[in-house]
């Protein structure tokens, strides 16, 4: 079974650290910056063989060169992400798109091409394991800034991940629950489950706990 960690960096990012201890591969999801995501990788004896980028954006791609660095005598690792956006991030070593798979030992994950948040954004499906990695497209609450597309697009990014089975875990790539919630009671202020799901998260936030999906640990 795939285990996967939540490294929090910078102000309100989350880096997912995924292993499968069948193949012993390891994947970081959208490296924000490089030392925290190594030491969390060296704690667990983890050598960091991919990384698989959602989108350009710095906080998403920083750490890519550090990783790569870091991992060049321990076999290398190998950089993924969108094609669309090759130009934008030069680190890439393997561009992808719509209906592409890739994969950490033998459970493959399917790209989804998801622009509005950023022209080239893509997702990272794998529908075996019940997992999605979304980057900056869908958050607990709500959905990502539209920098490169339109609400349109957006929204059918939204249909997708809907039709997802409903057990999916979605891991996105930033703590704005709170933000988000607070939003959507100023559109929907009657709205009971709005609020009473905001309760929990506003309780949880003074705590300095996480809102997002909870890692997945490794079956014993
Ligand atoms: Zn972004």
């Amino acid at each position: 079974m795939l285990e996967v960690v939540r490294i929090p960096v910078l102000n309100d990012n989350y880096v997912w650290l995924m292993h499968d201890d069948v193949s012993g591969e390891t994947v970081a999801v959208d490296p924000a910056v490089a030392d925290p995501v190594l030491a969390v990788a060296a704690e667990r004896g983890w050598v960091i063989g991919q990384i698989w980028n959602t989108h350009w954006h710095g906080d998403h791609t920083g750490g890519n060169v550090g990783i790569k660095e870091a991992m060049a005598a321990k076999g290398g690792c190998l950089i993924t992400g969108p094609g669309a956006e090759a130009a934008k991030i030069p680190t890439l070593d393997r561009l992808v798109g719509e209906g592409d798979y890739v994969a950490i030992g033998a459970h493959a994950a399917q790209v989804m091409a998801v622009p509005a948040h950023t022209a080239g954004h893509v997702a990272y499906h794998l529908a075996d394991d019940g997992i999605v990695f979304v980057g900056d497209t869908l958050f607990a609450m709500g959905c990502g800034r539209l920098f490169e597309g339109t609400a349109t697009q957006m929204f059918d990014n939204m249909a997708r991940f809907a039709s997802l089975p409903g057990d999916t875990a979605v891991y996105c790539a930033h703590e704005y629950t709170q933000s988000n919630g607070r939003f959507a009671l100023t559109a929907e202020p009657e709205n009971r489950a709005i609020a009473n799901r905001m309760d929990a998260v506003d309780a949880d936030r003074a705590r300095g706990l996480p809102t997002v999906v909870a890692p997945r640990a490794p079956r014993r």
